[in-house]
């Protein structure tokens, strides 16, 4: 239990730190990030896009993005702010953190299941996007990629049948398990791999996320999931990819 959660802990700080740089523009440890996403009353807030609204363009287009952001993550901030309200503090554990709500997911009310995991998985979807970005990764997340999957091309497309197959909403991932494994893997709905839940099917750390729920395309590409996704590799940012691969002990 404990190596469980040391690693929840070392994926949460690995996102506390690439949020706080985009957030404000200044590297907090992630210490400091985790008080400062805390505002009065133990409230969380919605961080700011590390870019424009428009600066996915043409892969995912300004008003998507804005939506997505301002209204959706918005929700899901909101909700988990409400949802903390009815929380028992013995069974949330302390600190009030991702760390301890993923952990005791299973003895929480859906809601706040919901909206952290909805909160988290779009904290970090954003991050794991950028101007400019695609392509290939480099680096040592490249080579575990390639050692494991045979190339990439060959990863490329069992993520994104991972995603197209994610049945209804949820989200598509690459895992790096506590064995230090990469594994492709969906959740439904906004649960993701850090939950302790029987229901998940592969549990670690996420280095990649992507959203495949209808609210993340449907505007530019209606009922059509694989544009979306086709166009999602195009904005791949692989540095924080990498950043989360290497984090992830
Ligand atoms: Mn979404």
């Amino acid at each position: 239990m404990n190596n469980r959660r040391d690693f929840i802990k070392k994926s949460a700080l690995a996102l506390a730190a690439i949020t706080a740089t985009s957030a404000i523009g200044k590297t907090l440890s992630p210490t400091e990030f985790i008080e400062s996403a805390l505002v009065d009353g133990g409230k969380y807030s919605l961080p700011a896009l590390p870019y424009a609204y428009d600066a996915l363009e043409p892969h995912i287009d300004k008003l998507t993005m804005e939506i997505h952001h301002s209204k959706h993550h918005k929700a899901y901030v909101d909700n988990m702010n409400k949802a903390l309200e009815t929380v028992d503090g013995k069974v949330l554990g302390s600190p009030q953190t991702f760390e301890n709500i993923f952990e005791n997911v299973s003895k929480l009310p859906a809601a706040l299941r919901n909206n952290a995991g909805g909160h988290y998985n779009h904290s970090l979807f954003w991050s794991l996007m950028k101007l400019n970005g695609g392509g290939e990764p480099k680096g040592k997340l490249a080579d575990a990629i390639k050692t494991t999957f045979g190339s990439f091309d060959e990863f490329k497309k069992q993520f994104t049948d991972a995603g197209m197959k994610r049945f209804g909403s949820g989200w598509a991932w690459l895992v790096k398990t506590k064995e230090g494994k990469l594994v492709i893997t969906s959740t439904p709905n906004q649960d993701n791999p850090l939950m302790n839940l029987e229901s998940i099917e592969v549990k670690g750390g996420p280095v990649l996320a992507l959203d495949v729920w209808e609210h993340a395309y449907y505007l530019k590409n209606q009922n059509k999931r694989a544009d979306y996704i086709a166009s999602w590799w195009n904005v791949v940012n692989w540095e924080t990819a990498e950043g989360l691969y290497t984090s992830l002990k």
